[in-house]
C-alpha cells in the first residue's frame, strides 16, 4: 500500500507492508486525506507538519532515515485548508521493512454513510462498533459486527435490489420467491448472488458475490489481522450495495417526477 492509504485507512497495530520501504522522507512528502473537524468534510488534503522520534529528539529528523524496527516515529500533519487542524500518528517499524500505527490523535470521527443508516435502522449502532473494532485492530470483533449486520438486513437488501432492477431481469425476481422460503442468510445470497444485474456491479465486481465468500469463509482459525481484511472486505461490499441500490431509486424517482411533470405540461397545454 501507499504510505496515503496506510496513514488515511491502516488500523491501529496493524502490520502493514508499504509499495517502497518506508523512509521517514517519503512521510514528510506524504499528503494523506483526512476528515478535518475545523474545515469540515471527509477528505481534506493534509500535509506534513512535524516529526519528532525518541532517539532524535525534537525536530532534528534525519529526513532520509529509514523507519526502523521498534522505533517510534511521531508524525504530524495538518490541513491544507484551514492550517490548524492537525492529526498525529505514532508510527512504528516492524521486521521486514513493515510498519504499523501505534498510535492517532485525535482518534478518527466514525460516520456512517446516510443511506446506510437508513438501511440498517436500529442495527446502525452496530456498523460504528464495527468500524471502532477495525480501527482498533480488533478483527475477529469488527467481523462479528459487519456479519451480524449482514445477516439480519440480507432480506430486505435483496428485496431493495429488486425494487431497482432494469426491465427485463425476471431470473432475478424468480428466484427472490425462492429467497423468502431461506431463512439461512449463507443460502439466501446463494440463490440470487450470480444474478445481481451489471448496473450493480461498480466496476465490474459482483458485492454479493463478495459477502457470500467472506461469510462462507468461517474465521474460526483465523488471527485478529486476517479477520480485519475480511471485516474490511464485508464492510466495502455491504456499503457498496446499499450505496447503489440507493443511488438507482434516487434516479429512478428523479425519472418518474420528470415523465409526472412532462405529462402535466401537456395536459395544460
Ligand atoms: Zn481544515
Amino acid at each position: 500500500m501507499t504510505i496515503e492509504d496506510f496513514l488515511q485507512s491502516a488500523p491501529l497495530y496493524k502490520k502493514c507492508e508499504l509499495d517502497e520501504p518506508p523512509l521517514v522522507d517519503d512521510f514528510a512528502q506524504a499528503r494523506p486525506q483526512l476528515p478535518c473537524s475545523t474545515c469540515g468534510g471527509n477528505e481534506r488534503t493534509f500535509q506534513f507538519a512535524r516529526a519528532l522520534t525518541r532517539r532524535v529528539g525534537l525536530e532534528g529528523i534525519d529526513t532520509r532515515e529509514v523507519v526502523e524496527a521498534d522505533e517510534a516515529y511521531t508524525f504530524q500533519y495538518e490541513c491544507v485548508g484551514c492550517e490548524s487542524f492537525r492529526v498525529t500518528f505514532l508510527i512504528t517499524g516492524a521486521t521486514n521493512k513493515r510498519v504499523l500505527k501505534s498510535g492517532r490523535s485525535p482518534p478518527p470521527e466514525i460516520q456512517i454513510p446516510k443511506e446506510l443508516k437508513t438501511a440498517l435502522g436500529s442495527e446502525a449502532p452496530y456498523f460504528t462498533k464495527g468500524r471502532i473494532s477495525e480501527e482498533q485492530g480488533f478483527g475477529i470483533g469488527a467481523y462479528a459486527y459487519y456479519r451480524r449486520i449482514v445477516e439480519n438486513n440480507i432480506g430486505s437488501l435483496l428485496e431493495q435490489i429488486a425494487k431497482v432492477l432494469p426491465p427485463g431481469e425476471k431470473a432475478y425476481l424468480d428466484a427472490l420467491e425462492q429467497v423468502r422460503q431461506s431463512h439461512v442468510a449463507d443460502e439466501k445470497i446463494k440463490i440470487v448472488k450470480d444474478l445481481l444485474p451489471a448496473t450493480l456491479r461498480p466496476a465490474g465486481q459482483n458485492p454479493l458475490a463478495l459477502i457470500h465468500d467472506v461469510l462462507s469463509e468461517g474465521i474460526h482459525s483465523k488471527s485478529d489481522d486476517e479477520c480485519l481484511d475480511l471485516a474490511e472486505s464485508l464492510r466495502l461490499a455491504l456499503t457498496t450495495l446499499v450505496h447503489e441500490v440507493a443511488r438507482h431509486s434516487q434516479v429512478q424517482k428523479d425519472f418518474t417526477r420528470a415523465l409526472d411533470s412532462l405529462q402535466k405540461s401537456k395536459r395544460t397545454k
